[in-house]
C-alpha cells in the first residue's frame, strides 16, 4: 500500500483540471486539506469572501465525498501545521495549487524545504493562470509593464493545455487518531455571519462551488457571450460572465473558460460572433496581467506602483467615504452601484470604475481607502485584481488611465443606464422620476420631485461634492505631484 498523500487545498476549491489534485490521488489515498489561515503575517479575508469561502468549502466537501474523498479542515498556521500534517499521516507526497502573492510565495517555498527536509515529495502545479506570471516578459527578460503587448506576447504561447477532467474516484487516506481529533467544522470557522445575518443578499444572488462555476459558464456562453463586446459596459443589463468570485476561489480555471470558450464557438452552439468570444478573453487577459504585476510586484495592494503618487494631497474626510460606502453621495449612479456591492458582494465593471474615479478624483479620498472596502465586501476581492484596478483608476497604476481622466458619474450614467433601469433597481426612493431626471435629481424641478415623493436631502441625499469644483480640485492635487 502506497504513503498517502496530501492535497492542500487553498485557492482551487474544485476536482477538475486540478493538476495537483490529480497527482496527489494518482499516487494514493489522498487526504484533501484546507487550513483556514489565521497567521497573522497574511491580510484577513474580507467579510464577503468568508461567507464564499464557507460555501465553496461546503460544495468541496460534498463534491469529494461523492467520488469516495474527504475534505478535512483546520485553523491556524499552516506553517506549523502543514507538517504536523504530514508526519502524523506518514504522508509520501504533498501537492498544491501555486499562489502568486508575496506572501503565499515566501510561505510555500519555507514549507516545501521544511517537508523535503523531513524526506517528502513536493509538487506544486498551476491551477490559476494561463501563463504563470515568469513565463511572459519583455524581448529582455523583463516584467511587462503594459497590457496589450503582455497580451500579445501571452497569446504568442499558444494555446492553454487542455484542461483535466475530475478524478473518477479518490481513495480517502486513512487518518490516525490524533490527526483526526485536530480537524475542525465549518461552523467552528464561523465564516458566515450572524446577529446580524446580512448575507441574505449574497445567498440570493450566487451558488458557490465547482457546480455553480460551471452553471454560470454555460448560461454565458448560450446567450450573453453573443454581444459581450458592446453589452460588457451596461449594468442594466445580465451582459456578463459573474464567473468572478468563482475563478476568485478557484471553483474554475481559465484553461476551463479558454477551451470552453473556443468550442461552444467552433461548435456554434454559441452564436456569438469570433469577436465577443476575443474580448471576452482579453479580459481574462486582465486577470492574468493583474497576477503578472502582483507577482513583480509584492506590495501592489498597499504602494503606489508609480511614485510619483507618493506625495499625492489625499483628503482624510470620513464623512464623505462614509457617505460614499454606504451610497449616499447624492450621485445615483455611485449610490446604486455600491448598494450593489452591499447587497450582493458584486458590482458590475463599468460601475466599479464609475465609483473609484469618484472617491479617488471628485473626493480625492486615498484609493487604499476604496480598496479595502471593496476587499471586505466584495465576493470576488482578489489580491491582484483588485490592487491592480484600483491603482489602475487612480492612475498611479502600471498601463493605467491617464491621471486627468475623471469620469463624470451624470454622463456615465446617461451613457452605460441610459433608461435608468439599474439606478432604479438598486435607489427604489427615486425610482419614480422621469428617465431625463434619474441621473440627476437636484437638477429635478420640485414639481417633478414632489410627484416622484421625493424630499431631497430627506428621502435622497442633496450631492456631497460640486462635480466641477471636484475635478478642479483633482486637477490641481495631480498637478501638484508632477514636480
Ligand atoms: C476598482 C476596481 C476593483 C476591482 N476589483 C476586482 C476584484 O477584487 N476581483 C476581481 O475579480 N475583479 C475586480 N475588478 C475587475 C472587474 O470589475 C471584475 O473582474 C468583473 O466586474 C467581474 O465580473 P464578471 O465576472 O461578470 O466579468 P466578465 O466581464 O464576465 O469577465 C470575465 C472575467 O475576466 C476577469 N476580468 C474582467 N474584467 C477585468 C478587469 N478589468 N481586470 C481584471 N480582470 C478582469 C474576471 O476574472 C472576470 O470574472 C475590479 C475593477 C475595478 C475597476
Amino acid at each position: 500500500m502506497s504513503a498517502p498523500s496530501i492535497h492542500w487545498f487553498r485557492d482551487d476549491l474544485r476536482l477538475a483540471d486540478n493538476p495537483a489534485l490529480a497527482a496527489a490521488v494518482a499516487a494514493g489515498p489522498t487526504l484533501g486539506l484546507y487550513i483556514f489561515d489565521e497567521s497573522p503575517t497574511r491580510r484577513p479575508l474580507g467579510g464577503a469572501s468568508r461567507w464564499w469561502l464557507s460555501r465553496s468549502l461546503a460544495a468541496l466537501a460534498t463534491d469529494l465525498e461523492r467520488r469516495g474523498g474527504a475534505l478535512m479542515l483546520l485553523r491556524g498556521d499552516p506553517e506549523t501545521l502543514l507538517p504536523k500534517v504530514a508526519d502524523l499521516a506518514g504522508a509520501g507526497l504533498v501537492t498544491w495549487s501555486r499562489r502568486y502573492d508575496g506572501d503565499s510565495v515566501a510561505l510555500d517555498a519555507r514549507i516545501k524545504s521544511e517537508l523535503q527536509n523531513a524526506g517528502r515529495k513536493v509538487s506544486s502545479f498551476n491551477a490559476a493562470l494561463l501563463n504563470e506570471p515568469w513565463q511572459v516578459t519583455t524581448k529582455t527578460g523583463d516584467p511587462m509593464k503594459v497590457f496589450t503587448p503582455y497580451w500579445r506576447a501571452a497569446r504568442a504561447r499558444g494555446e492553454p493545455p487542455a484542461p483535466l477532467p475530475a478524478p473518477a474516484r479518490i481513495v480517502a487516506a486513512a487518518l490516525p487518531a490524533e490527526l483526526a481529533a485536530m480537524a475542525v467544522t465549518r461552523e467552528d470557522l464561523a465564516l458566515e455571519p450572524h446577529a446580524p445575518d446580512w448575507a441574505g443578499g449574497l445567498r440570493d444572488a450566487w451558488t458557490p462551488g465547482e457546480a455553480g462555476a460551471a452553471d454560470s459558464l454555460a448560461r454565458f456562453l448560450s446567450g450573453p457571450l453573443a454581444g459581450y463586446g458592446e453589452d460588457r459596459n451596461r449594468p442594466d443589463l445580465a451582459s456578463t460572465s459573474r464567473l468572478s468570485p468563482h475563478l476568485r476561489f478557484g471553483e474554475i480555471g481559465p484553461r476551463q473558460i479558454w477551451h470552453a470558450t473556443r468550442s461552444a464557438i467552433e461548435s456554434g452552439e454559441a452564436t456569438a460572433p469570433e469577436s465577443d468570444a476575443d474580448k471576452f478573453l482579453s479580459e481574462i487577459g486582465w486577470r492574468e496581467f493583474s497576477y503578472h504585476l502582483l507577482f513583480h510586484n509584492p506590495d501592489l495592494a498597499t504602494r503606489n506602483y508609480n511614485q510619483r503618487f507618493d506625495v499625492f494631497p489625499w483628503r482624510h474626510d470620513e464623512t464623505a467615504l462614509k457617505a460614499w460606502q454606504r451610497g449616499a453621495t447624492g450621485y445615483p449612479i455611485i449610490d446604486a452601484g455600491l448598494r450593489e456591492l452591499w447587497t450582493t458582494g458584486w458590482m458590475h465593471n463599468r460601475v466599479r470604475m464609475i465609483v473609484a474615479s469618484f472617491l479617488i478624483k471628485h473626493l480625492l479620498i486615498d484609493w487604499r481607502a476604496g480598496e479595502a472596502w471593496f476587499w471586505d465586501t466584495l465576493v470576488d476581492a482578489d489580491p491582484a485584481n483588485n490592487a491592480a484596478s484600483w491603482q489602475w483608476v487612480a492612475g498611479s497604476g502600471a498601463d493605467a488611465a491617464p491621471y486627468y481622466r475623471i469620469f463624470n458619474p451624470v454622463t456615465q450614467g446617461l451613457k452605460f443606464d441610459p433608461r435608468g433601469a439599474y439606478v432604479r433597481r438598486w435607489i427604489p426612493e427615486i425610482a419614480a422620476l422621469g428617465d431625463a431626471e434619474i441621473h440627476e435629481p437636484w437638477k429635478a424641478p420640485s414639481v417633478s420631485l414632489r410627484r416622484a415623493g421625493i424630499d431631497l436631502g430627506v428621502t435622497y441625499p442633496s450631492p456631497i461634492v460640486d462635480l466641477d469644483a471636484g475635478r478642479q480640485r483633482a486637477l490641481a492635487a495631480l498637478a501638484s505631484t508632477k514636480g
